[in-house]
């Protein structure tokens, strides 16, 4: 049984149309059928999977907190049959959410501190992330902006789009803009073409970047159309969020290739989540599938301390000992950098396995990657 599991998720499969056999594949390959058909009710959800009591009342609470959502194509990478499935872990809300833990918070990053305008937050030198919606195309439980996303938090995103180009035109210390969300390419090719050009026409903006997970959640949103309208903003990279080595799937794939061939260098960021991605093995496969995906594994998040993560948190150390596994062991492209986006709105903090163990008699003391020792002179 777990190995057939396993083989199932190091392949490139399609779990497509699973629970929705019978729809036309005109309609399943159109991104705005998988939205209007997304399952966003506790009724929905019990018709198509026998849910935990957990996952019950956890769904219950979500409407105060933190919307269900859940597109058919993902929501068919969820094995039914097993309560503890990485995928459902991920995206069916449980109980523990209402749970507020030691340290946790609701804006974990501290990113409402360092909003100049409302919608961009400038914490580095010389870049900003701009907030374009609040709507995302599938719900991740552990979303570090929960309090503003969905619609159904404690805050609203109200991004002042004439304030913040503003800002940008004014500050010309940036040079890099990275568009999120929410998931930016919820957006329509007009809306998001026309913010794309406005920030292009900005002469000190040298490097746009999107963040999304809609090439995972709705690999269908990622048409010949919207690559050629991205084209048009080169250098355009794009950061997409995989978690887990099943949720590149055949279409996924297909999504990862056209983007690439429009040119745009794709990156992945995960989250180390407890019962999804906590193991070596599965990590391992996810980043030799996202380079197969030409996507360049580039950061691994330890889970931000954000209200109601504890289920899903691990220790800094379990992630230290994947990335002492990876390193060496496999190529450098397939290691992602480690980081801790600091509590309280410090930034991204590399964490690196110690490889420098001492600075003695004018040597430096290092380990390689098989833990033997090796000097070199400082
Ligand atoms: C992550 C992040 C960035 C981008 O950081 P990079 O390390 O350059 O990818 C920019 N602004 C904010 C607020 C961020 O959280």
């Amino acid at each position: 049984m777990k190995e057939l599991a396993k083989k199932r998720d190091k392949a490139f499969s399609s779990f497509a149309p699973g629970c929705w056999e019978g729809v036309e594949p005109a309609q399943w390959n159109d991104w705005k059928w998988q939205m209007r058909n997304r399952i966003v009710s506790l009724e929905q959800l019990e018709s198509l999977v026998e849910l935990t009591s957990e996952e019950r009342e956890g769904t219950m609470l979500a409407g105060k907190k933190l919307a269900l959502g859940i597109t058919p194509h993902f929501f068919n990478l969820i094995d039914r049959k097993n309560p503890d499935c990485p995928i459902r872990r991920q995206v069916i809300p449980r109980v523990e959410e209402g749970l507020v833990g030691a340290g946790e918070l609701a804006d974990p990053c501290g990113e409402d501190a360092h909003m100049p305008v409302p919608g961009l937050v400038h914490r580095y030198p010389d870049r900003v992330l701009f907030l374009l919606t609040d709507r995302c195309a599938s719900y991740c439980r552990y979303c570090t902006r929960s309090r503003l996303v969905s619609g159904a938090g404690e805050q609203e995103l109200t991004t002042d789009f004439e304030e913040a180009f503003a800002y940008l035109e004014k500050h010309e210390e940036i040079r890099d803009v990275l568009f999120s969300g929410g998931d930016a390419l919820l957006l329509s090719d007009e809306k998001l073409d026309a913010i794309l050009e406005r920030t292009r026409a900005i002469p000190h903006i040298e490097f746009l970047r999107i963040g999304t997970r809609v090439p995972i959640f709705l690999p269908q949103r990622i048409t010949p159309q919207l690559c050629a309208m991205l084209k048009k903003h080169h250098p355009l990279w794009m950061s997409v969020h995989t978690n887990h080595p099943r949720e590149l799937t055949v279409e996924v794939k297909a999504a990862l290739e056209m983007l690439a061939d429009h040119g745009i260098p794709l990156g992945n960021q995960s989250v180390l989540l407890r019962g999804v991605n906590n193991d070596l093995e599965t990590m391992g496969c996810l980043v030799h599938k996202l380079l197969m995906c030409r996507v360049r594994p580039y950061y691994l998040y330890q889970c931000d301390l954000i209200h109601g993560s504890a289920h899903l948190r691990t220790t800094i150390r379990e992630g230290l000992e994947i990335i002492k596994g990876l390193r060496g062991f496999t190529s450098g492209y397939a290691v992602p950098q480690y980081v801790v986006d600091a509590p309280g709105g410090g930034g991204k903090i590399p964490l690196n396995p110690d490889f420098v163990f001492a600075e003695e008699d004018g040597f430096l003391r290092m380990l390689n990657y098989e833990g033997k020792p090796y000097s070199y002179p400082l």
